[in-house]
């Protein structure tokens, strides 16, 4: 099938380069000249695990084509897909739609033939009415089906998802474009679960799951704070509860708080909506405002470890919001270094991958470490923010000898509390 991308982001590229693939003719859309020319050279603008084989591949067998062009992208597809962003409004919260409405005014006058224009953004429920309503004031003659198609893709893991997804959900309001989407998820028929509903609940999916996620972190992170008062072992506890089938082992990591491009904004999206169709979503409300306060606390409890030393150094390890990605948007990371540089520390981080994200968020206000032991060196405590499992190798007795003070705040559970206590450690980790 003929398919084109508006959007080449987290989503829109690896989306892009799995449907190129499985043999389709895929060109990616991108209103940021940079971005297109970088893959146009065959450069990658985001890191993925697997992403950069099957990019080379595709591009190379012209079944995947970049450009800046509406027109070349739009025109003679059978499946055009929206996957700009949907960031959260500068003061509502709201989700911002602009990209959303730019694209689908932009792509309308290039609908020729029979077109599913199916949306993999994350959108409020009705936003399938508003693109349709868009498309046919500007293209009165377009003939075209808008489908809600939902991404459930984990950053850091976007091409295993891609390949093999939980579920394929499809918000299609007649039989035309659900077969359509059929078409163009044939490969997955029978293998994997495909779920056709009406538009709206797959609109509402989306949020609703992300925001079940986020409130299990939250969850768990309470029940760290809880432990850490009696003496129970969170880890233990998350172990016990995640053998419960009803409850799943997933998602009960305690940590720094839930980051990234999608749960806050969702959340904040998801009750926005709530307060909107006058309903009262509690418990998300809790998560937001409790995510919140976790990047605090867990600034307090480093900064605490050396509140006699003055200009302290602590060394950060991780600065992406997940393991897996360079992804550094709402990571707590951010949220949290820069609590402590407002409190006067000097800092030094590492992450395998996202420097480069870091350095455009954080600029020269921290320094930037080549290895994950450079930041050791005489430093007061060491911050361990991200779960990449590299850090887990950290050789302790050697990060005993280059720093000043051995302290330890490990934020994800990461290191082996034990050996970090026989190599002199004043450890914390979270909820044990
Ligand atoms: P992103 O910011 O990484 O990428 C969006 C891209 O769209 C950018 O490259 C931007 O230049 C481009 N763009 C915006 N408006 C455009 C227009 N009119 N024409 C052409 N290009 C345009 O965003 P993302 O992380 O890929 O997320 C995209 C959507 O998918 C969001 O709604 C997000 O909530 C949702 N989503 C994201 C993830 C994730 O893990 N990142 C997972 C599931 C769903």
């Amino acid at each position: 099938m003929k398919v084109g991308i508006i959007g080449t982001g987290y989503v829109g590229l690896p989306t892009g380069v799995g449907l190129a693939e499985l043999g389709n003719e895929v060109t990616c859309i991108d209103y940021d000249s940079k971005k297109i020319e970088t893959l146009q050279s065959g450069k990658l603008t985001i890191y993925e695990d697997g992403l950069e084989e099957l990019f080379c591949k595709n591009v190379e067998t012209k079944r995947l084509k970049f450009t800046t062009s509406m027109k070349e992208g739009v025109m003679g597809a059978d499946v055009v897909i929206i996957a700009v962003g949907t960031p959260p409004h500068p003061v509502t919260k709201e989700a911002d739609m602009k990209y959303i409405y730019s694209a689908a005014t932009e792509l309308a006058e290039y609908l020729t033939d029979y077109t599913v224009v199916a949306t993999k953004s994350t959108v409020p429920v009705g936003t399938g009415d508003d693109i349709e309503t868009l498309i046919s004031k500007k293209n009165p003659f377009a003939n075209f089906d808008v489908v809600s198609l939902p991404e459930f893709l984990r950053e850091g893991y976007a091409i295993h998802d891609f390949f093999e997804p939980d579920r394929i959900v499809v918000g299609a309001n007649n039989e035309r474009a659900k077969n359509v989407i059929k078409e163009l998820y044939k490969p997955f028929v029978g293998k994997t679960k495909m779920l056709f509903v009406k538009r709206r609940s797959s609109e509402t999916i989306k949020y609703a799951s992300n925001a079940f996620l986020a409130i299990k972190i939250h969850y768990i992170n309470e029940m760290a704070n809880f432990c850490e008062k009696t003496g129970a072992d969170i880890m233990e506890v998350a172990q016990g509860m995640g053998l419960d089938s009803r409850i799943g082992p997933k998602f009960l990591n305690p940590g720094p708080g839930y980051g990234g491009s999608c749960f806050p904004k969702d959340t904040m999206a998801m009750a926005f909506m709530a307060h909107k169709n006058d309903v009262d979503m509690t418990l998300i409300k809790a998560a937001i405002e409790g995510n919140r306060q976790r990047k605090k606390q867990m600034a307090e409890r480093i900064l605490e470890t050396v509140k006699d030393i003055e200009n302290p150094k602590i060394a950060v390890l991780g600065l992406a919001f997940k393991n897996g990605t360079d992804d550094c948007r709402e990571s707590p990371s951010m949220d949290i270094v820069s609590e402590l540089i407002n409190q006067g520390a000097d800092i030094i981080a590492y992450d395998p991958k996202a420097m480069r994200t870091a350095c455009i968020r954080l600029g020269n206000k921290i320094q930037y470490a080549d290895n994950m032991y450079q930041p050791l060196k005489d430093a007061d405590v060491l911050a361990v923010l991200t779960e990449w499992d590299d850090f887990r190798k950290l050789d302790l007795h050697q990060a005993g000898q280059l720093m000043r003070h051995k302290n330890i705040v490990d934020c994800r559970n990461l290191l082996d509390k034990e050996e970090a206590k026989a190599n002199g450690f004043n450890y914390q980790g979270i909820g044990r």
